[in-house]
């Protein structure tokens, strides 16, 4: 059985192309770019090319980017340096919905006696900027706001925040893991002083990522050490997976626009399909504002786990905003934070398409999901069996898992 991946904003696979440039430097081309020997000096030229495919595809300079380890340590890195690096400021601004590398963060933070304030979203996922505006205040440090949410997709209005933090001459960072290959990012006309992306989420491998440094903001290292990528992260060069992440910038540069209509389409017809052959089945976030590749849906009354375990024998793979699958306890806080019914939270299921997803895998999960979702609503006791079609459903106080 072939596996479908509808799984992308978890992570990508890495394309052959991508492990056609990196594969040189695991192999014959092992040296330390720092050494002063040739077979490993010569391998800087390798790094400083990858900074220019990286630094393209966000329309910064070179020198603007260093290499980490990933999205969580770009995202730690920027919130911990905002407070470092302007001892007098104890204050940040974030929203209820961030990844936890940002939030987990952020509320560390507060408890070492910073303040922080977290934004709340509406039902559809969305901030209102007036009370960003209001929250702001000289004692803030940082805004850290995600461009666009892995669980909803929904996408934040970055160049507004981008603007009002400027013009309150407030430091902005966005955690754009999720929106770095998807959508058009030009930091030349969006002033972000600090974007954290990761290579696992563009079909580079896992352990590589970036984060943009605006020339001008003062950065206080996460990794001290080597004098390493301009002295702001310290440690040996990961060149396999800078060379990587550089390849992969340039196959989404040279995408982004088609592809992501092409992806747009299958997604949109996805969730038309599902929405229409699922009775209780509900979309969540702007669906204005999302990703082009994402659709989160409720399946009202059933639990996302029995869905993800009877999709699983299909070979789909998808993820859910409920409980346990995700490693925690607690349901989505991205759907809580919109008001989401806990009936839907625990029914929610996460479908992300890249540009490895083909027309007849969006056909399988058209053709088999809806038997499934039927299946289980005949299993839930909270399901109202003899309601008409249409009828408004009644929701059970609450229930928990
Ligand atoms: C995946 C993800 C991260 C974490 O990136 P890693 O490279 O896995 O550390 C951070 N933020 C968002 C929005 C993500 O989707």
């Amino acid at each position: 059985m072939k596996t479908i991946y509808l799984d992308n904003n978890a992570t990508t696979a890495v394309d052959p192309a991508v492990l056609d440039a990196m594969m040189p430097f695991l192999t014959t081309d092992y040296g330390n770019a720092s050494s002063m020997h040739a077979f490993g000096g010569r391998l800087r030229h390798n790094i400083d090319q990858a900074r220019e495919q990286v630094a393209a595809l966000l329309h910064c300079c070179p020198e603007e980017i260093v290499f980490t380890s990933g999205g969580t340590e770009g995202d730690i890195t920027a919130i911990n340096s905002a407070l470092l690096a302007q001892p007098e400021k104890h204050h940040i601004i974030t929203s209820r919905v961030e990844h936890p590398a940002v939030r987990t963060t952020c509320r560390m933070m507060q408890k070492r006696g910073n303040r922080l304030t977290e934004l709340p979203v509406d039902e559809l996922g969305r901030l209102n900027l007036h009370q960003l505006e209001a929250a702001l205040t000289d004692d803030t440090a940082l805004v850290t706001i995600m461009w666009a949410n892995n669980e909803t997709g929904v996408v934040f209005p970055i160049q507004d925040i981008a603007e009002l933090c400027r013009a309150k001459g407030v430091q902005f960072h966005s955690d754009s893991v999720q929106a770095v290959g998807k959508l058009p990012v030009n930091l030349r006309k969006t002033p972000i002083d600090l974007l954290s992306m990761s290579g696992h989420k563009l079909h580079a491998p896992k352990g590589i990522g970036a984060l943009y440094i605006r020339k001008g903001t003062p950065l206080a290292p996460l990794m001290t050490g080597g004098h390493q990528e301009f002295g702001k992260r310290a440690g040996t060069e990961n060149i396999a997976g800078i060379v990587a992440l550089g390849k992969a910038c340039e196959l989404a540069q040279k995408d982004l626009s088609g592809e992501n209509e092409r992806i747009r389409r299958l997604r949109d017809r996805l969730e038309r399909t599902l929405l229409r052959d699922c009775p209780d089945a509900r979309l969540n976030g702007d669906p204005d504002n999302r990703l082009p590749n994402t659709a989160n849906i409720s399946f009202e009354f059933i639990e996302g786990e029995a869905i993800l375990l009877l999709m699983d024998e299909k070979g789909i793979c998808a993820s859910s905003g409920s409980a346990c699958t995700s490693g925690s306890l607690e349901p989505s806080h991205v759907l809580r934070a919109m008001g989401v019914p806990f009936t839907a939270v625990h029914g929610s299921i996460r479908f992300s398409l890249s540009r490895f997803t083909a027309d007849e895998e969006i056909d399988t999960v058209c053709r088999e999901l809806p038997p499934i979702i039927k299946r289980l609503r005949q299993l839930s006791p909270f399901s109202p069996k003899d309601r008409a079609p249409g009828a408004p459903v009644e929701r059970p106080e609450q229930i928990r898992l």
